[in-house]
C-alpha cells in the first residue's frame, strides 16, 4: 500500500512559506480560514489578508507568510494549494516539475527515482480527491 512518507515528509523547514507573495485563496479557502481563525471575517481581511482587487493572499512579514512562526500557525484553515505542496499534479506530466520541486523542497524524498515517486504518488491521489500533506 502506498504511504507518503515514502515519497514525502515535511521537515517544517518553512521555505515555501518565504517569499514576497503568498499562493491565493479562493472562496472556499477564505471561509476555511475565517472559521479556523474564529474571527469574522472583516477582522481576518484586515489582519492578515492582502487584498488586490479580486485576489486575495495572505500578508507577507519579515519576508514570509504572516502565518509561519516555525511551522504553520493557521495549519487546519490553511488554502488548498498550501496542502497539496509539494505534491503538484504537474510532476506526474514532466520529470523537469519534479526536479525543481525536489530542489525547492527538503521534505521530498532525495533518493527516490522520478518513476516510482510517479507511481506512489498516483496511488495515494486515487485515494484522495487532493492530496492533503
Ligand atoms: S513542504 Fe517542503 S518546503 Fe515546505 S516546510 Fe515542508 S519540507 Fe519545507
Ligand atoms: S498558510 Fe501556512 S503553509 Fe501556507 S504559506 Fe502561510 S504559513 Fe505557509
Amino acid at each position: 500500500m502506498a504511504d507518503l512518507k515514502e515519497i514525502f515528509e515535511c521537515t517544517r523547514c518553512g521555505y515555501c512559506c518565504q517569499g514576497e507573495t503568498t499562493v491565493s485563496l479562493d472562496e472556499k479557502d477564505q471561509k476555511r480560514m475565517v472559521k479556523a481563525l474564529g474571527l469574522f471575517e472583516a477582522e481576518v481581511r484586515e489582519k492578515y489578508w492582502r487584498v488586490t482587487g479580486t485576489v486575495v493572499q495572505m500578508k507577507v512579514v519579515d519576508g514570509h507568510c504572516i502565518f509561519y512562526d516555525e511551522g504553520c500557525t493557521v495549519h487546519l484553515g490553511r488554502p488548498w494549494r498550501c496542502a497539496e505542496w509539494p505534491l503538484h499534479p504537474s510532476i506526474l506530466t514532466d520529470s523537469y516539475n519534479f526536479e525543481t520541486i525536489r530542489e525547492s523542497c527538503p521534505g521530498m524524498n532525495p533518493e527516490i527515482s522520478y518513476e516510482t515517486f510517479c507511481r506512489i504518488l498516483r496511488e495515494i491521489m486515487e485515494k484522495q480527491d487532493k492530496v492533503q500533506c
